[in-house]
């Protein structure tokens, strides 16, 4: 520990678990083959496979901006366009790069408070025009859970993938935070994929407990065509790849990619509970994830600030705490008391703390 208190304004401040650190110092006995020609890469694959029991194709790179990039690019020409919420990732955060990989395929806004595609929106957008002066729609991206923490059921997942092939879209995740979707779902994670019809999945790594990578799985094989070339191309093809694939295996062989996402779920859960009867604030969106955005009024946030805490103010429009692998449970609950002080100093009204 550095001795600085535990913040909680992103989930990437944590580090590495240990289940990925030791994969990792394991891959670092001896010498093994480049560029992905390796048995760690080779076994990283395979657990792929078997957690998702199908025989997928898959890559990692180094982070998620590349991951959703390179996915969308490998399903489109640069006259389509892409199908996402105005607040996915890949429009706010991803500074132009599915658009720059794809050679200009365009991205199709569906206007949404809570970060979630519905098929009718998929529908209104995709059929809105049919001429030769708008970009092809093909295919549609959702985030799972979204950026502010809303979970798609299955049935959900569902309904958008049939939407999508009536329309001819294909269909892409950005699951930058995958597992804490499964551990909010209790379900497989081919229950929210393939089986639902999902073409491609971006499964984060970096928030789950990896120091960096993310995996990018192609469910149909054929989609996967030239993307090695694609990832070498935009420099995300790691020489010393096993680095990369490595602490994968010890993330899904022990399991640690599962709890790791229960624990975050279980720390936002915590701390929604313990400022549920503070009159002041109030939440912003269902916590659903791993994530607590809090509506509170400008002084409380202030008082927020002055007692040390971090947090963004610029995604959901709230006050976001996001709760990683290793989130302290004590942390959180000085967190919740400073809230309650906060109010108290400015003024407004607290419940009393049960
Ligand atoms: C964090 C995140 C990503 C990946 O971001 P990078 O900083 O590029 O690794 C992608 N999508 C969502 C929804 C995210 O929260």
């Amino acid at each position: 520990m550095t001795g600085q208190a535990q913040q909680f304004a992103s989930d990437n401040y944590a580090g590495a678990c240990p289940e990925a650190v030791e994969a990792m110092l394991a891959a670092n006995g001896g010498s093994a083959v480049a560029y992905g020609d390796d048995d760690w890469t080779q076994r990283a694959s395979d657990c792929f496979r078997t957690l998702f029991a199908t025989d997928a194709e898959v890559f990692f790179v180094f982070n998620g901006t590349a991951a959703n990039s390179l996915a969308l690019a490998s399903l489109c020409q640069s006259y389509h366009s892409v199908i996402c919420s105005s607040a996915a990732h890949v429009e706010t955060d991803e500074c132009g790069a599915p658009e720059f990989f794809s050679n200009g395929s365009k991205l199709l806004l569906a206007p949404s408070a809570d970060g979630k595609l519905t098929p009718d929106a998929i529908r209104a957008l995709a059929t809105s025009r049919s001429d030769i002066h708008f970009p092809k729609p093909r295919v549609v991206t959702i985030t799972q859970p979204t950026e502010t923490g809303q979970v798609y059921s299955i049935a959900e997942v569902k309904a958008i993938s049939a939407v999508c092939r009536e329309l001819g879209l294909k269909l892409h995740m950005d699951g930058a935070r995958f597992a804490h979707a499964c551990a909010a779902l209790d379900c497989t994670p081919a229950a929210i994929t393939w089986e639902a019809g999902v073409d491609v999945l971006c499964f984060g790594g970096t928030k789950n407990g990896l120091a960096v990578g993310e995996a990018v799985i192609f469910f149909d094989p054929a989609l996967a065509e030239d993307f090695a070339y694609r990832c070498k191309q935009a420099g995300q093809l790691a020489s010393k790849m096993r680095f990369l694939s490595a602490p994968w295996i010890g993330l899904l062989e022990s399991g640690a990619w599962l709890r790791n996402a229960e624990h975050g779920n279980a720390c936002a859960a915590r701390l929604a509970a313990q400022v549920a009867d503070v009159a002041a604030v109030s939440l912003l969106f269902p916590v659903q994830a791993n994530s607590v955005f809090l509506l509170a009024p400008e002084p409380v946030l202030d008082a927020l600030l002055r007692r040390g805490w971090r947090f963004y103010t610029f995604i959901g429009g709230g006050a976001r705490f996001m709760f990683a692998w290793d989130a302290d449970p004590a942390r959180i609950d000085e967190l919740a008391a400073d809230i309650r002080e906060a109010c108290a100093e400015a003024a407004l009204p607290v419940a009393a703390a049960a």
